[in-house]
């Protein structure tokens, strides 16, 4: 396979308060894994900054706006619950919205098979008119809709393993059976949505919530009868992950107990699912993941499975 992998530096420039988990180092912990003889062939380019008009495929003009206005010109700025933003920080979501646009023309155009954007801020929490947790813009919600109308993608599949609920994703595609959004994650937990039985007008959410202390198995049978047979039915000609890391057992944030291995295998069945009925294509975006050595080793195992095919 070749897989390209999308960072910049920027994306060390969204600040947040001191012991904060959705930090800097985060993304310096990957780039150590990634030094790794091992990733020699992965190709990685420089995202570009995305033009704002993307965040109108999934957000309304309002939240964008609010946004810009949250948007400080030094120090940093609380501006929901857990969010902050930095003077740099729509810069950087707006890059990681760049990064994620031109993964999805690599995949589309066949210079890559599959492609992950190593960006921060996250986005599954971003509902169309709220930032949420973390989260500014709903990137792989923008990812799939640039699919849509660019590359004429008809059958879009999100898969969100983040141990917390995509409640943005599962918002922006509630009555839009062109897009299947399946989740696992813990409850209870945040954002405190996520049940089974909220299954979108459609039947286009798939939701499969784990209990805590839910273990590598209870994840890997969750997967497979829910999530793996929804993909089955629905055939999806191009295939997203909102690739969270924080269900690994050390992650600070949630009681679920996988470790890496478990990420390699679920990303496996995702690159037979694309193999099956998207021609290989997979994008995968960077979500959560807040223990650093956690997140590390998954993440790299990830990207060296879909590197491996
Ligand atoms: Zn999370």
């Amino acid at each position: 396979m070749t897989t390209h992998l999308y960072e910049n530096p920027i994306f060390l420039e969204h600040k947040v308060p001191e012991g904060h988990p959705e930090r800097p180092d985060r993304l310096r912990a990957l780039n150590i894994a990634l030094e790794h003889p091992n990733f020699a062939e992965l190709k990685r380019l420089e995202a570009s900054k995305g033009d704002e008009d993307l965040v109108l495929l999934a957000h309304t003009e309002d939240h964008l706006r609010s946004i810009k206005r949250a948007i400080p010109d030094d120090d940093i700025n609380q501006f929901e619950a857990d969010t902050y933003a930095s003077a740099m920080s729509l810069e950087a979501a707006l890059t990681g919205l760049g990064g994620a646009v031109a993964a999805v023309d690599a995949v589309f155009a066949g210079e890559a098979d599959n492609a992950f954007v190593a960006a921060r801020p996250p986005g599954h929490h971003a509902e169309k008119n709220r930032p949420m947790g973390f989260c500014f813009f709903n990137t792989v919600a923008i990812a799939a809709r640039h699919a849509q109308t660019v590359h004429g993608a008809e059958r879009v599949a999100i898969v969100d393993w983040d141990v917390h609920h995509g409640n943005g994703t599962q918002d922006i595609f509630w009555d839009d059976p062109s897009v299947l959004f399946c989740s696992t994650h813990q409850i209870p937990l945040y954002p405190g949505t996520g049940a089974k039985d909220e299954t979108g007008v459609r039947n286009n959410i798939v939701n499969a919530p784990l209990s805590p202390n839910s273990s590598g198995e209870h994840f890997r049978d969750a997967f497979r009868s829910r999530v793996l047979a929804a993909l089955e039915n629905f055939r999806p000609d191009f295939v997203l992950i909102s690739a969270g890391f924080d269900a690994h057992h050390r992650d600070p944030l949630a009681q679920i107990n996988l470790v890496a291995e478990d990420f390699d295998w679920a990303t496996g069945r995702l690159l037979d699912v694309a193999g099956r009925s998207a021609d290989n294509r997979i994008v995968s975006l960077l979500e959560g993941g807040y223990d650093l050595q956690g997140l590390a080793e998954s993440a790299g195992l990830h990207i060296l499975r879909l590197m491996r095919g």
